[in-house]
């Protein structure tokens, strides 16, 4: 006989699960909006015995007696357990309302919101979601600077040789005919104090 597993997904945010990938690409940019980027229709998850509790984090575990307990102080009790919380963006020790980060959709939101009347934009990573974001930016008119780290933009994920040849095209010439044609300037080898 199969054994029935009774699946439920501990989510902290009030999103039913959503394509992060497509964040700092078609969100930004405007062509896709949030209804447009769940996994499955929230219905999906019934039709396949998945239990969703979303809106409030897990903060404890009772190992010994397998009960994860939630921030509401709700429990759950488990036979197994994944702990497949993802990561933190490196956060400069900045807090103001015009320092922004993207991780998730309610940064998505707050900077596609931003980006609509900012003229002049600076990134600090020019990683995969760094250039992506420059991208998305400078097509909206956005003057953008990017400090990175190490010496090219995605140095750090593609190597020196590969990650510097995206240089050459973009190293700025400072244009003053409108914010429209302004290129993004790249700051390499610098990192933020
Ligand atoms: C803007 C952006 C664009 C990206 N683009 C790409 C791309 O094009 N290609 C690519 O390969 N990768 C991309 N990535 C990276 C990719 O999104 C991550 O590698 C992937 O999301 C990691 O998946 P994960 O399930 O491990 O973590 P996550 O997607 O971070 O999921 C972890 C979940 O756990 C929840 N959580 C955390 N703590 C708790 C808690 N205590 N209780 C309950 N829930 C909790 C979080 O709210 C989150 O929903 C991108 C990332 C970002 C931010």
């Amino acid at each position: 006989m199969r054994l029935r597993w009774v699946l439920t997904l501990v989510g902290a945010k009030e999103h039913i699960p959503y394509d992060r990938l497509l964040l700092s690409k078609d969100y930004l940019s405007g062509s896709l909006d949030e209804a447009d980027l769940a996994l499955w229709p929230v219905q999906e998850y019934g039709n396949r015995d998945i239990e969703l509790s979303l809106g409030v984090p897990a903060v404890r575990l009772a190992a010994a007696e397998r009960r994860l307990i939630l921030g509401d102080g709700r429990q759950l009790r488990y036979d197994r357990l994944i702990i497949a919380t993802g990561g933190q963006p490196t956060q400069p020790a900045l807090k103001h309302p015009a320092v922004l980060s993207l991780r998730d959709l309610r940064d998505a939101a707050r900077l596609r919101k931003a980006l609509a009347q900012c003229p002049r934009l600076v990134i600090i990573g020019g990683g995969f979601v760094g250039c992506e974001l420059a991208a998305a930016a400078t097509a909206n008119g956005t003057a953008v600077t990017m400090v990175e780290a190490a010496r090219s933009p995605l140095g750090q994920v593609l190597g020196p040789e590969v990650g510097g040849a995206s240089l050459p095209c973009t190293v700025p010439t400072v244009s003053t005919s409108g914010p429209e044609s302004l290129p993004a300037r790249w700051r390499m080898g610098q990192t933020e104090r």
